[in-house]
């Protein structure tokens, strides 16, 4: 029996079903029975070979690192990244303003199911991941989707230690400043890209949400991400720009005004 190994998670052999159980479970903890029964699936259908470390337990979502094996067989495993999103009622207030406007008329769609919910936002993040993706956006690229499970590809070392998030990043060259920079030149065309093409707006930008990876700012996390045509896009990419700008500005940039970043990025 093949077995899942997540740090503290006791695991339960697929195929073991308990009803009641899973039906009222996935409050607080991500890896309920339902959960668990997907990650197996998805080990026992090939997708992955292994579910083990713990990438980042979060407020939204818990990121497990996985392997796969490669399509052939001299080659060494892959490295993917599971995004387990999860289905606490605390996390929904804050989405709603994002969702509204976008889902309202959707049939059959009802607000105060959770699961439901996060189901509609891991697609999202799936479809969001693969417009940026298609487009040449350094991202994650989408593997596997699965009710409220994505797969996607991992990005870190071939050791499989993840890239840093932005904000963990220290130049320790002659001239950080330069380096950074540089980074923002790359993130600011990413956000154009991103809007003039994939038409959307990132909505959680910020140094939490870019990942460094092989000298490149990679965009992470746009199940937020929004339409341009959203009611409140331009709000929300005002407030991603605030937060690029502010931080890169905290590097020692000289960065562009806040209006300035708002002109390049929509005209
Ligand atoms: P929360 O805010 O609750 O932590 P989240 O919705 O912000 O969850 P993400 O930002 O998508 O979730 O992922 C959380 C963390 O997991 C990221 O900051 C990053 O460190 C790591 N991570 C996510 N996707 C990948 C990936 N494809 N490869 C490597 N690391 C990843
Ligand atoms: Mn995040």
């Amino acid at each position: 029996m093949k077995k899942l190994k997540i740090e503290g998670v006791e695991s339960i052999p697929s195929g073991h079903r308990d009803k009641d159980k899973s039906d009222r479970a996935t409050t607080e903890q991500v890896l309920d029975p339902n959960t668990r029964r997907i990650l197996f699936k998805m080990i026992n259908s090939g997708i992955v070979s292994e579910v083990n470390g713990t990438i980042s337990t979060g407020k939204e979502a818990n990121v497990y690192h996985g392997l796969a094996a490669s399509e052939d067989d001299s080659s060494p495993d892959v490295h993917v990244a599971i995004k387990v999103y999860k289905t606490s009622i605390l996390v929904f207030k804050d989405r709603e303003k994002y969702v509204t406007g976008e889902f309202r008329f959707r049939k059959g769609f009802n607000k105060s199911d959770n699961r439901a919910m996060v189901k509609l936002w891991a697609e999202k993040e799936m479809r969001n991941l693969k417009r940026i993706h298609s487009v040449g956006i350094p991202s994650p690229e989408p593997l596997y989707l699965r009710r409220h499970v994505l797969g996607m590809t991992f990005i870190g070392d071939s050791r499989g230690k993840a890239a840093p998030r932005l904000k963990d990043v220290e130049f320790m060259d002659e001239n950080p400043v330069a380096r950074w920079r540089s980074v923002y030149l790359d993130v600011l065309a990413y956000m154009r890209i991103m809007l003039q093409q994939c038409k959307l707006v990132h909505a959680d930008l910020s140094e939490y949400n870019i990942l460094f990876h092989k000298n490149k700012p990679f965009i992470i996390d746009v199940s937020q991400s929004v339409e341009g045509d959203h009611p409140r896009s331009l709000d929300f990419l005002r407030m991603d720009i605030k937060n690029v700008n502010d931080f890169f500005r905290r590097q020692g940039v000289l960065v562009l005004s806040d209006r300035s970043t708002f002109n390049f990025i929509t005209r």
